[in-house]
């Protein structure tokens, strides 16, 4: 599985453009804002998208998915149902965080533990993490040692948990109990901030020693 990350919103958060060599398909996955951006990215690389995936609910994580779904007529896909309350408070999350007013949106499909989507040729498992948010999915290329973990894991930290329905023990165990089982050898594209491993997040993350 191929990645671009290109950085939306001023939030600078990680929309991660990932895609199969073999057919071109992509899937979007956080598309937070600035869709001419991510549009013009996939016409620069010749991709065709097939989806956007959703790990939560913040707006800076979901803020152009509407507006993609719409110009590529491509469904939307996760988070995890729990995370439906997020969504439907887009225009208070909106205010609160001083973007463009968004509506609120129900996906074409919700994600639960042990899904898969596919992309190409490519399939991605799905793995709940809640902590940050109730409904916090992330995607995991099992032979491609790729994870796309949105807010859950950074480097160098782990995701907020000061947000309504957050808990930062049930992040923590997410964390220890899924994510690093997966191999000190896979890469993940974190949400914001610059990619990382498990193992070296295993090792120096003040928030798992
Ligand atoms: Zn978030």
């Amino acid at each position: 599985m191929n990645y671009h990350i290109i950085p939306v919103t001023a939030f600078a958060q990680n929309c991660s453009v990932i895609w199969c060599e073999s057919t071109r398909e992509a899937a979007l996955v956080d598309p937070g804002g600035d869709a001419d951006l991510i549009k013009e990215t996939l016409e620069q690389r010749q991709l065709k998208p097939s989806q956007i995936l959703l790990t939560h609910g913040h707006l800076d994580h979901v803020g152009a998915a509407v507006e993609l779904a719409a110009f590529w007529q491509i469904p939307i896909v996760g988070p995890q149902k729990r995370d439906a309350f997020w969504l439907e408070a887009l225009p208070t999350q909106s205010r609160m965080f001083g973007l463009d007013e968004c509506a609120p949106f129900t996906p074409d499909r919700w994600l639960e533990e042990g899904e898969s989507v596919q992309v190409g040729l490519t399939t991605l498992e799905v793995l709940h993490c809640p902590g940050h948010s109730p409904g916090h999915v992330v995607f995991f290329d099992w032979p491609g040692r790729l994870l796309i973990s949105g807010d859950v894991i950074f480097n160098g930290g782990v995701g907020r948990t000061d947000f309504p329905q957050g808990d930062h023990q049930q992040l923590i165990d997410a964390i220890r109990t899924k994510l690093l089982p997966l191999g000190d050898d896979v890469t993940f594209l974190p949400g914001h901030g610059p990619i990382s491993t498990l193992g070296h997040e295993r090792i120096s993350n003040p928030f798992l020693q």
